[in-house]
């Protein structure tokens, strides 16, 4: 196994309780769903569909504009309203409210399944478009776009199994319980776009996962490596992949595919074999509902724009009043106020925790110069003075500490003894420096 990134820490997995829970339906099916108008973190979308309307699963309801990605119906039944109501990223944004009629019935005008061999670059990149795809795993990026950028540019293509944020383990299953359609897509991506590696990388922790490969890859015969590298986070971020995987690093400025590579969340690339090879838009998705509050934690397979509140009474609903609700991981994820906001595409995980879970966090104190926070950082900051830079008002030294170069991670945050909020003060100083706000 592998450990080849600078940084990172080893927060407790917490994945016992679901990573042996296959994925089941969700059940009972939400009375209605709220699927946003924006689901992708770039562009816009222009609405097909009016109040009143008749709708089918897989039936598109707004087509991307500006580069955005398309939403497609995950019931059938009828338009409600298309209003304002709360989005898990934060605030309210306007959302097709569609009456499920627990029918289920498809679309008869989507296109038609492919065969392998028909498969080319444009109807690759006209069908992940069509299909409504944006990255799964965090960013929402809409991947038809970065599937263009990546065509005849990169040499790499790797599937990001990873996971590496503690409760989740949506992408686990996926990858043990749909390892052949993963594997298929990948390496139809990687003729496409001209990649001549294909690595899957996941952790050593998921053992069954990776026999499950394992075993695929021995019969399909195909090449392709499968990469297992030792518990870190955080591993699943771009950068980090790809040193692993290549040995490249990064710069602070570049992307993945500036080092010739292509990152894909693994249910990314399944949903892209799904609208490949059967013709299926991004519908449902692989959710984790866990945490200390919830009744039965579990991996569901769920309509996009069920409202978070269905997810948790399919679990057995809370044993206990949370402390904090997130989607997505403890480390990286968005603290909801509202059980009303819906899943969408990059929601993985749905985490109630409870106040014993959060017992880590500390009450602040003085920094003890311990130094930890800055051994943690994966971008080689110095989280600690770009701090006291900006909480002493002494702002002209930023931009040599370069606070826009943090990915987020959070690291800082959680090594650090002193309980400091290392995480939001760096961002904080991120946003002054990109307004011109040094003194
Ligand atoms: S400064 Fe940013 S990149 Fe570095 S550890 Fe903190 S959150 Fe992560
Ligand atoms: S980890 Fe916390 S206590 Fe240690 S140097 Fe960084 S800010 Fe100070």
């Amino acid at each position: 196994m592998k450990h080849s990134f600078f940084g990172g820490v080893h927060p407790a997995g917490q994945k016992e309780s679901t990573r042996r829970k296959p994925i089941a339906r969700l059940d009972p099916q939400p009375q209605r769903v709220i699927i946003p108008l924006c689901t992708g973190s770039l562009g816009g979308a222009e609405p097909l569909v009016r109040p009143g309307d008749p709708v089918k699963v897989g039936q598109p309801l707004a087509r991307g504009t500006d580069g955005g990605v398309g939403v497609h119906a995950s019931v059938s039944g009828r338009v409600a309203a298309l209003e304002v109501r709360p989005h898990p990223w934060g605030g309210s944004l306007p959302a097709f409210v569609v009456d499920n009629d627990g029918q289920n019935e498809p679309w008869n005008d989507c296109p038609s399944p492919l065969h392998l061999d028909e498969i080319t670059q444009s109807l690759l990149l006209e069908r992940t478009q069509w299909a409504g795809v944006a990255g799964m795993g965090g960013g929402a990026f809409p991947t038809a776009q970065k599937l263009e950028q990546a065509a005849g540019h990169i040499d790499t293509l790797i599937v990001n199994a990873a996971e590496c944020e503690p409760y989740v383990t949506a992408d686990h299953r996926l990858l043990l319980e749909r390892s052949d359609h993963i594997l298929q897509g990948a390496q139809v991506i990687a003729q496409c776009l001209g990649a001549k590696r294909t690595v899957v990388v996941t952790e050593g922790d998921k053992l069954n996962a990776v026999e499950a490969v394992e075993r695929r890859l021995r019969k399909r015969g195909v090449q392709m490596e499968l990469c297992t590298v030792g518990t870190r986070y955080p591993l699943g971020a771009e950068r980090q992949i790809v040193q692993t995987v290549t040995g490249r690093e990064t710069p602070a400025d570049r992307t993945a595919l500036d080092m010739n590579c292509l990152v894909l969340n693994v249910a990314t690339v399944f949903a892209i074999q799904d609208a490949l090879f059967r013709g299926r838009a991004l519908t449902h998705r692989a959710v984790t509902v866990t945490g200390g509050a919830v009744a039965r934690p579990r991996n569901l397979w769920v309509p996009i724009g069920t409202p978070l509140r269905c997810l948790l009474e399919c679990c057995g609903g809370l044993r206990e009043p949370p402390e904090l609700i997130l989607t997505g991981g403890p480390m990286m994820g968005i603290p909801q106020n509202s059980l009303e906001a819906p899943v969408v595409k990059n929601t993985n995980a749905l985490i109630c925790l409870t106040k014993w879970e959060r017992r880590g966090q500390r009450p602040e104190t003085t920094c003890i110069r311990c130094g930890k926070c800055v051994a943690a950082c994966p971008m080689h900051l110095s989280p600690i003075f770009i701090a006291q830079a900006l909480r002493q008002n002494r702002t002209n030294r930023l931009p040599a500490l370069h606070p826009q170069d943090c990915i987020q991670c959070g690291c800082c945050s959680y090594i650090c003894p002193a309980g400091i909020p290392l995480i939001e003060l760096v961002r904080q100083a991120g946003e002054l420096l990109e307004k011109g706000g040094t003194a």
